[in-house]
């Protein structure tokens, strides 16, 4: 099987609340470093809203997973976070065609970075979630290229996150509120790179 049901989608939104609360004391840690120590528990706050709401009313369609996800974290989420993930998963929906190949997939989040670059007019290097999410975005679309499964796909593309989310340490921020300590931001990883790696290593655990 090579495309992504609905059940996939619901299963990467679980994968990914659970990893955020596994580490959501890291993520806070890395905020409180150039941040205000909030990020592990808006994202795990924001995240157990959105499996409640899935579970509550049940979608149909992967399309209704990212919508649903995406307004709930846009509504639950305090702190800069909640908007710019909602926004990658809203637009993401937007452009999910049905039935969803692992090139849909692709090209349907590349069209939510771009979305969440066009909100947080962020850039790659800005040291923000965008060096994690641009990377990966790239790695699954030079996986849809050359032909590599689901599987072998989400895998490289968590690593490319990770990878991003690692290069942040040495940058100096542009953007949010780490920009507002300017060069005491380096040498801390952005905490909203830390967390999107951990999205794309939730996708990788989920595909079929
Ligand atoms: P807040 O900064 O409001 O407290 P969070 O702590 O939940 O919100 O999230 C902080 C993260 O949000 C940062 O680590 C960064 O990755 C991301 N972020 C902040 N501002 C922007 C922006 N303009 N564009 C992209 N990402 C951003
Ligand atoms: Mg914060």
């Amino acid at each position: 099987m090579d495309t992504l049901d609905t059940a996939c989608f619901v299963a990467w939104f679980e994968e990914a609340a659970r990893l955020v609360r596994r580490d959501r004391d890291r993520l806070t840690e890395l905020d409180a470093a150039i941040g205000d120590a909030d990020h592990g528990t808006n994202l795990d706050r924001g995240l157990t809203e959105v499996i409640k709401a899935l579970a509550e009313s049940p979608p149909d369609t992967p399309v209704q997973v990212l919508t649903s996800a995406g307004a709930t974290l846009i509504r639950r989420v305090g702190g800069a976070s909640g908007p710019l993930y909602g926004s990658v998963f809203r637009q993401m929906g937007k452009a999910l065609r049905a039935p969803v190949t692992l090139a849909g997939f692709s090209a349907a989040f590349e069209e939510g970075v771009v979305a969440l670059e066009r909100l947080g007019k962020a850039a790659l290097g800005d040291k923000t979630m965008v060096d994690a999410l641009a990377p990966a975005s790239r790695a699954l679309a030079l996986a849809v290229r050359d032909g590599v499964g689901v599987r072998e796909a989400f895998e490289q593309a968590a690593r490319a996150a990770a990878e991003g989310a690692q290069a942040t340490i040495p940058l100096q921020a542009r953007k949010g509120r780490a920009s507002y300590l300017g060069e005491r931001s380096i040498g801390h990883e952005d905490p909203g790179a830390a967390s999107a790696a951990l999205f794309m290593a939730a996708l990788a655990t989920v595909a079929v």
